[in-house]
């Protein structure tokens, strides 16, 4: 996934993706894909609301569900749960590292 130059967004790290329409950032691909919405030839973002995305469901007979915004980047309840886990680990680590 390319940077964004244009606007001096942040590169989005791993398996994140950021959009380059509307400038946010998610932490999977499959979320950038859910909120990029229409024709092919017409794409357009959805539209956030406050610090949440509702992404209609992709099939006529499944469900729709929210992205959240927390720490600049889009994800599910799910996706930022285990996000904080693995800081967590990551800062438990680092926290370890230093003591010794
Ligand atoms: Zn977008
Ligand atoms: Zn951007």
């Amino acid at each position: 996934m390319r940077a964004c130059v244009l606007r001096k967004c942040v590169t989005p790290s791993g398996s994140q993706a950021h959009c380059t329409a509307c400038h946010e950032t998610f932490t999977a691909v499959s979320h950038f894909d859910a909120h990029r919405v229409g024709p092919v030839d017409r794409r357009s973002c959805i539209v956030s609301i406050g610090s949440r995305m509702v992404i209609p469901p992709a099939t006529p007979d499944g469900s729709e569900y929210s992205l959240w915004f927390e720490d600049g980047l889009w994800s599910t309840d799910e996706g930022h749960s285990d996000r904080r886990a693995a800081s967590a680990r990551m800062a438990a680590a680092r926290a370890a590292k230093g003591a010794k």
